[in-house]
């Protein structure tokens, strides 16, 4: 069975193609700058070289169709017939309170997820439009969604209420949903593989640390918390995000700076402009950040320092939430790959059993591995996160039950 998976942003479709009886990708690529005069279309197959041409792409439902034609493509294509593709997964960012799991694409699906619009104004109608644009050219093909939100719908009502007025969780579902729930689930069953344990004996903190980054805690494979919120601004020290700040900060600036007056502005500011970026005045890009920090730059190791805190305070907390863990996992761009900043964050948590071996740590790899160290009564992991390869994988699973109905 080969399932597309598809993930369309404002302005980018992503794409790849997986052959679901060895789960290995088939083809892969993306689409950028969709209807700007810059845009271009990249993909790869695993019989085929990279190939990268600037096209006119004017249209959500041209990059699909370009996909499409390439998948098709007589010479360097990776399927002969359309209908190979049995389903075709989207991911999508907000599923609100509506969707705790991912579904099979109905009209009734598309309505709903319509009124899911005002929660993720930025993400979600970007989702929608490529949902049309694979209808639309894939008419014949059941479509599932895959919603970055849905995993995190276990926890129980006092993690995910604000303390706010009732009626704003009534009226408008102001509450935590939390983000990245593909990765989470993705790395906990990893884990558990790894552990050689079922998820339902297991304990778990997951730390996705990319451009965005969140932790979760895990409990018999079910979340508990989850560090982002409402939106994906809460929780750690991000790349350009605020994380956790004291709300009537937003309120103070507002009322200080008249520019501040347009929420938009505002919303950059804690959005774009603040984490290590904000902090180090230098970049989001932890790379850029460690370098300053060797040379002495103040504000870089400052910020540095700050995103390893946060970190480290998340983890703390869920390990009491929790009461012990057995393991917990590093993932995204910085969790694989900053061996500097999972030494900061790991340093002196031996109270919780929380102890890692540096030359294990060091290592550069792209494989899932332990950093823990042998005495060390929480194991520590490494875990290359799958977002992809979660949504297919839901994706055939959706489908396969869908048909048995
Ligand atoms: P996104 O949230 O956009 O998916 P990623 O998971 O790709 O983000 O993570 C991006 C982050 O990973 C950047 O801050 C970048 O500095 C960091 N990163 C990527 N590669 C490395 C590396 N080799 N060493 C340290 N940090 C890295």
């Amino acid at each position: 069975m080969k399932v597309l998976v598809v993930n369309c942003g404002s302005s980018s479709v992503k794409y790849t193609l997986f052959e679901m009886e060895n789960e290995k990708k088939i083809a892969w690529g993306l689409v950028e700058c969709v209807g700007l005069p810059e845009a271009y279309y990249k993909r790869q197959a695993i019989n085929a070289k990279e190939k990268k041409d600037s096209l006119k792409i004017t249209s959500h439902i041209k990059a699909v169709e370009l996909i499409i034609e390439d998948l098709l493509d007589k010479e360097t294509g990776s399927i002969a017939n359309i209908n190979e593709i049995a389903v075709v997964g989207h991911r999508i960012v907000h599923g609100s309170d509506k969707f705790s799991e991912s579904v099979l694409l109905t009209e009734e699906v598309k309505k709903e997820l319509k009124e899911c619009f005002s929660i993720a104004p930025l993400h979600n109608p970007a989702n929608y439009d490529g949902i049309l644009a694979v209808e639309k050219m894939l008419p014949k093909i059941p479509s599932v969604l895959v919603f970055d939100t849905a995993f995190h719908q276990t926890m129980p009502d006092y993690a995910y209420m604000y303390a706010i007025p009732y009626e704003y969780y009534e009226k408008d579902h102001i509450r935590r949903y939390g983000f990245h729930g593909t990765s989470h689930n993705y790395v906990s069953q990893r884990a558990a593989s790894i552990l050689g344990k079922p998820l339902s004996e297991l304990k778990l903190i997951t730390a996705h640390l990319g451009n965005g980054s969140s932790i979760t805690a895990i409990d018999k494979g079910k979340v508990i918390d989850t560090s982002m919120g409402f939106t994906p601004l809460p929780g750690v020290v991000m790349g350009t995000r605020c994380g956790d700040i004291d709300p009537a900060i937003i309120y103070y600036i507002l009322n200080k700076y008249p520019q501040y007056k347009d929420g938009d502005n505002l919303n950059t500011l804690m959005n774009k402009k603040s984490g290590l970026l904000g902090i180090s005045g230098l970049s989001a890009d932890v790379r850029t950040i460690v370098k300053a920090t060797e040379t002495g730059n103040k504000k870089a190791k400052l910020a540095f320092e700050m995103l390893c805190y946060s970190v480290k305070k998340y983890i703390s907390a869920y390990y009491g939430i929790l009461n012990g863990i057995d393991g917990l996992v590093f993932t995204a761009g910085i969790g694989e790959n900053s061996a500097s900043i999972r030494e900061l964050i790991c340093k002196n948590l031996h109270a919780l059993g929380i102890e890692i071996d540096i030359n294990k740590n060091n290592i550069t790899s792209n494989e899932e591995r332990f950093i823990s160290t042998q005495e060390s009564k929480v194991k520590v992991m490494i875990i290359p996160t799958n977002e992809e390869l979660m949504i297919a994988r839901e994706s055939k699973l959706c489908l396969l039950s869908a048909e048995k109905v």
